[in-house]
């Protein structure tokens, strides 16, 4: 009698921290579908968007069995899901740290954490951390707590020759170098950027955004796209013993995930996932044919943001711009600035010049300010007044943010409708992000570095693609 139910308890104790203890992943590729089975030719959910928040409900062999916020349930390979390291957030003050139910000190007050408290990390919102409590998602100032790992949590390099350094900033000592997929234990996050252990045992730093937690991260670099050149079969391997699983009309667009032998792995427009064999796919620039109006904001007269060290937002808009047209014509575009240089122009301006262009889309680059240094993360914007369908532009504000924030480092700070003048005058879907805070002095130095640069522009050009297809 005793003997059951002490069993009882420990089964019941058991679930409990399966529940709790669940793990959370993303989606890192665009337009992906979830199966009924751990197989190709089952049927296929519609497709999930980049960054899609799954819960890893069970695993089988290469398959996760997951489901969405919305409810979507099924299965797919783990190499199409990014898993974070597990983090707490901790209060690491000498007060309790209130923890409250929205991203904003007005919100209801649901408890606190007391000095040294720990809760599950879940993600990094409007500057707050949302935290697991009480089995609820609820939010604390991330001004008041630090990101911690769980011991042996591991992190890769995405490139050669990164410098690891003895603090958190680009200024400092070089202490050690590491190459693409070595991998370091993780201790912290702050800002943007990991102390890591070298293998020697000291504590470094590397730059947030020159690290993954997946090496099989598909996203992590371009996606190459190809065309059918015929009415083509996906089958659910590299051979055509294998099943069919769907049939290609000609001229789709695939985006290549993997190969083997004559074979390409693909995913279809639809988000159906299978293998054609490559000899009836042509390679094809994922912007061929689109015109897209780059606009840096302010210029002249108006410095727009002034950052934390003193420098002007409408230089550093300008080489943003410059660095992703450059990106973007090597993906195909044909590709317009509203300004080459340090002059002015008024918003409605520049609005109309979409439409006078009669460019596919207008996006406008910016940089954010607050007179709260502590305030971070990432934010894009529409404007829905002069539009019947409020995703005219949301839809490219949202695949461009979606592809911003899977960069290690880069915090989501929203999507938001915003009557922002150069996004109403214009009848051209148009788009505004704000890259980070100069007024955050980590997030301003990581904003004027080259390699933070060039992985963000990446990015939006890869939301852009997103978006057209
Ligand atoms: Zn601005």
């Amino acid at each position: 009698m005793k003997k059951t139910l002490f069993a009882i308890i420990i089964i019941s104790i058991l679930s409990i921290s399966t529940v709790y203890g669940m793990q959370i992943g993303y989606t890192n590729i665009n337009g992906i579908a979830l199966y009924k089975n751990t197989d190709y030719i089952s049927n296929a959910s519609k497709p999930l968007d980049l960054n899609t928040k799954l819960k890893i409900i069970d695993k089988k062999n290469d398959w996760y069995n997951v489901k969405t916020d919305s409810g979507t349930e099924g299965w797919i390979e783990k190499y199409f899901v990014t898993v974070p390291a597990e983090k707490y957030v901790v209060n690491n003050t000498s007060y309790k740290v209130n923890v409250r139910t929205s991203a904003t000190t007005l919100s209801e007050n649901v408890g606190q954490l007391v000095p040294g408290e720990k809760a599950k990390y879940i993600d990094t919102y409007h500057s707050w951390h949302i935290i697991e409590f009480k089995g609820e998602e609820c939010y604390v100032a991330s001004w008041l707590t630090d990101i911690e790992y769980e011991t042996s949590s591991q992190i890769y390099l995405l490139y050669d020759k990164i410098n690891i350094r003895d603090k958190a900033s680009t200024n400092s000592n070089v202490i050690a170098m590491g190459n693409r997929y070595d991998s370091y234990e993780v201790i912290s996050e702050k800002n943007g950027w990991f102390q890591i252990k070298t293998p020697e045992g000291t504590k470094g730093y590397v730059a947030g955004w020159l690290t993954t937690y997946n090496k099989n991260y598909y996203s992590e670099s371009n996606l190459e796209y190809k065309r059918t050149t015929d009415d083509l079969n996906i089958r659910s391997g590299p051979s055509m013993e294998h099943e069919v699983a769907d049939v290609l009309s000609k001229g789709s667009i695939v985006k290549i995930v993997g190969e083997e032998n004559e074979w390409n792995k693909v995913v279809s427009e639809n988000g159906i996932v299978g293998w054609c064999y490559s000899y009836y796919l042509n390679e094809v620039n994922p912007l061929a044919g689109k015109s897209i109006l780059i606009d840096p904001g302010h210029g002249g007269k108006d410095p727009g943001a002034i950052s934390y060290s003193g420098k002007y937002e409408k230089y550093i808009n300008l080489e943003v711009a410059v660095n992703l047209k450059s990106v973007l014509e090597d993906m195909g575009a044909k590709v317009y600035l509203t300004r080459t240089g340090d002059y002015y122009i008024t918003n409605k301006e520049r609005g109309k010049m979409a439409d006078t262009l009669g460019t596919d889309i207008l996006l406008s680059i910016h940089h954010n300010a607050l007179n709260n240094n502590d305030y971070f993360g990432l934010s894009t914007y529409y404007n829905t007044i002069k539009y019947t369908s409020p995703s005219y532009g949301f839809d490219l504000a949202k695949a461009i943010y979606l592809n911003a924030v899977t960069i290690n480092g880069v915090y989501r700070d929203g999507i938001l409708d915003r009557n922002y003048e150069v996004l109403r005058e214009t009848n051209t879907p148009a788009a505004l992000i704000e890259i980070g805070f100069m007024t955050n002095p980590q997030e301003e130095m990581n904003i004027y570095n080259g390699s933070f640069q060039n992985i963000m522009v990446h990015k939006i050009a890869n939301g852009i693609v997103d978006y057209f297809k």
